[in-house]
């Protein structure tokens, strides 16, 4: 065994979102993975840089998953499967309501609850 020049296998491992699928032993030079991502995407990953903690960006972009995000009194749980030109979110209000609303209503801040009426007006009030 080469003194410092181990590669350690990784496959397997998940790191953040990437779940290290198999090495690849044809490039250069010479830690690059097959990776998956959460949403399904598969890319080629530099496992050094895995390991060190970088999070490879990929089309399910983190800035647009808005799952764990708190509008308000609203907590996004999932993305809706629904298709109409926009995003939209399942989210779970604190009184335990769920519903679905457009990205751009969470991120306007138009949608902070669920449609109960006294939601909202308390929630204006103490906002
Ligand atoms: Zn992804
Ligand atoms: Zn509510």
């Amino acid at each position: 065994m080469q003194k410092g020049r181990r590669r350690i296998d990784i496959t397997g491992m998940t790191f953040a979102k990437w779940e290290v699928l198999r090495y690849l032993p044809d490039r250069k030079p010479g830690s690059f993975y097959d990776c998956q991502c959460l949403c399904g995407a598969v890319r080629e990953i530099n496992g050094i840089k895995l390991r060190q903690g970088m999070n490879p960006p990929c089309e399910c972009d983190p800035s647009k998953n808005l799952v764990g995000n708190q509008y308000g009194l609203l907590t996004v749980i999932a993305k809706d499967e629904r298709e109409n030109g926009q995003q939209f979110w399942l989210c779970r209000c604190r009184c335990g309501t769920e519903t679905v609303v457009s990205r751009d209503n969470l991120e306007s801040g138009n949608s902070q609850s669920c449609n109960r009426y006294k939601h909202k007006k308390k929630y204006a009030k103490s906002a």
